[in-house]
């Protein structure tokens, strides 16, 4: 038995792209897991053009991780079935096509939520320090900037870091 996607046969073992499974070398299991190393995935030039749909969406999974050129224009020139590509997407992390303001936690925030510093933060120019704690309600998201949501602290309407923010 030698590995669907590099063809070495060391310690090769079922690995699984749900519904079905595929055979894959330590290797290449380590690694899908874990950190790609890009030299070990020049295989994937031949394996994304298996026959066996299962080895195709791991491959095609896998290009999608890769920031190499060749992986880049092999992913573009790639060609998967319909049926075989949606399922290859079904494995990605879902992308909104706009860039969502987040909390610390990576909650979405929206206008009118409110949110709690989660530390204390001097407020340039106002000066004071706006404490880990302080509720700030009623926030608004701000156009064109998702790292900053604007709010009022001691009424006075100031820009927060979301990164010091948490959803209340
Ligand atoms: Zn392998």
């Amino acid at each position: 038995m030698s590995c669907s996607l590099c063809g070495s046969d060391t310690d090769v073992a079922a690995f699984d792209v749900p519904p079905e499974s595929i055979d894959a070398c330590s290797t290449c299991r380590t690694q899908i897991v874990g950190d790609l190393d890009p030299k070990h995935w020049f295989c994937l030039q031949e394996s994304i053009w298996s026959e066996v749909p299962a080895v195709q969406v791991l491959s095609w999974r896998l290009l999608h991780r890769l920031s190499d050129p060749w992986a880049v224009e092999l992913l573009e020139s790639a060609w998967l079935e319909d049926d075989t590509l949606a399922w290859a997407k079904e494995g990605l992390p879902v992308e909104d096509d706009e860039p969502t303001t987040v909390d610390s936690n990576g909650t979405r925030l929206a206008d009118g939520d409110s949110v709690t510093l989660i530390r204390d933060l001097d407020v340039k120019g106002a000066g004071f320090t706006a404490k880990r704690g302080t509720l700030v309600k009623n926030i608004r998201l701000v156009e064109g900037d998702v790292g900053h949501i604007e709010g009022k602290v001691n009424k006075t309407a100031i820009f927060l870091k979301t990164q010091f923010l948490k959803k209340a």
